[in-house]
């Protein structure tokens, strides 16, 4: 059976990784990771202790990162470790703001953009 490429979750373009965790077309990955990278500075502008001095909110391991119910609200974050972040699944809001930020620099060319991304959330 030949595997199929995931469509991108924020433009519905062709996901170039085969891994059936792969989300974003590269566009949307390197936006996703610009407005990660933002995040980052302000929860260290917060001096906010870093993730592994807590436990994961989900499972009770050490935790290993911050995780986002919404990349708007960059402060409101949980300790999580990374297979309970996985399992979380993406912020509510990332198709959203991603998508802005297509429409704001011009990359929408090709792009049909997803409405019904919902199965990507955890329920
Ligand atoms: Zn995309
Ligand atoms: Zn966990």
């Amino acid at each position: 059976m030949k595997r199929q490429r995931n469509p991108c979750i924020v433009c519905g373009r062709p996901v170039a990784s085969l891994l059936p965790i792969a989300r974003y077309c590269g566009v949307c990955r390197a936006a996703v990771a610009d407005i990660r990278r933002g995040i980052h500075r302000q929860i260290q502008a917060a001096a906010l202790p870093h993730p592994s001095e807590f436990d994961c909110s989900d499972c009770g391991k050490p935790a290993t990162e911050y995780e986002h119910r919404y990349y708007a609200l960059p402060l409101e974050v949980e300790p999580v470790c990374t297979s309970c972040n996985l399992k979380r699944g993406p912020a509510l809001d990332v198709v959203e703001l991603v998508q802005a930020r297509l429409a704001m620099t011009g990359k929408t060319k090709g792009a049909k953009p997803t409405k019904d991304w919902s199965k990507y959330q955890v329920k």
